[in-house]
């Protein structure tokens, strides 16, 4: 690891985006469906989210599905319904991108470029966002050794493109009862390793709505740069994850215990004030 290693940058990356931060020592809140499904759906999440304190809309508008026969996503139409939900709520936004010749598509419309799990080895998407200007998150793949994911990450920077985050999704292992297993040691660990941000996805790093919440806490207790979690204001009609989608309400009680926490290990919400965050929770709740 020439690039992305400890020793290669002494000081952590920060990727600035407009007048948002990742990686500056605050905690950064990314939150939306698993999928676009509706210029409406996108517009009451981004303002349902914008006030729980995310600052980042997230939305697949191209879904890597299992199943061939699943919704597979609105493609274009769905990035474009994301954009202005999130300038609206004046929020970035993120969304998956899954083959090189989409690159340019996708980076139209939205201000970090997700790769996937599944194509975490994808080695000529990793080289195409490498020579894109867009921020990247980067997830670790299903059975992805560290030093697998920060090789993946070290082909992106070292086509040019330094604004890489990593992100935690849990990985695949024998137990079958939760759908990945979130490997939070992984926070630390490559924190020694490298000096990119790292941000966890509780969502489907558990499969399980219930289990979010507690893997947030414990995100921010090991001094995440931030979550990337799946919100729907139905989440049970949610087309895609439900089992794992969170409500608002959720969100906003996450965001709650997410603040004592903060306290303790000396860590803020990225973009939010105490007072903004304690208003919308009373909005929520009316
Ligand atoms: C997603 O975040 O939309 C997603 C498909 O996640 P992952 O690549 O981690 O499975
Ligand atoms: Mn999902």
């Amino acid at each position: 690891m020439i690039l992305v290693g400890k020793n290669s940058n002494k000081s952590n990356t920060i990727i600035r985006i407009r007048d948002k931060e990742i990686g500056g020592g605050a905690f950064t809140l990314m939150a939306g469906p698993c999928t676009i499904e509706s210029r409406q759906q996108m517009f009451s999440i981004a303002k349902a989210v914008s006030q729980c304190g995310a600052t980042i809309l997230r939305g697949g508008a191209f879904k890597p599905r299992t199943s061939p026969y699943d919704f597979q996503g609105l493609g274009e139409e769905g990035l474009q319904y994301m954009r202005e939900a999130a300038d609206k709520y004046h929020m970035l936004c993120i969304s998956e991108v899954m083959s090189p010749e989409e690159v340019p598509l996708v980076e139209q419309y939205v201000d970090i470029l997700q790769i996937g799990a599944r194509n975490m080895q994808n080695f000529s998407l990793l080289k195409a966002v490498g020579k894109s200007k867009s921020p990247v998150l980067l997830k670790r793949g299903l059975c992805a050794t560290y030093k697998e994911f920060l090789l993946a990450a070290e082909y992106i920077v070292s086509c040019g493109n330094p604004n890489v985050i990593l992100c935690e999704r849990g990985i695949r292992t024998f137990e079958t009862m939760s759908r990945n297993t979130l490997d939070i040691a992984a926070v630390p660990i490559l924190k020694e390793l490298t000096h990119l941000p790292i941000i966890v996805d509780p969502s489907h790093g558990t499969g399980l709505r219930s289990i979010v919440g507690p893997m947030a806490f414990a995100a921010m207790a090991v001094k995440a740069d931030g979550l990337i979690v799946e919100v729907h204001t139905d989440p049970d009609k949610s087309i895609c994850d439900a089992q794992q989608t969170i409500s608002p309400q959720m969100l906003s009680e996450m965001v709650e215990g997410l603040q004592k926490i903060g306290n303790a290990v000396n860590m803020t919400i990225a973009g939010t004030t105490t007072q903004r965050r304690n208003s919308s929770h009373e909005k929520l709740q009316n």
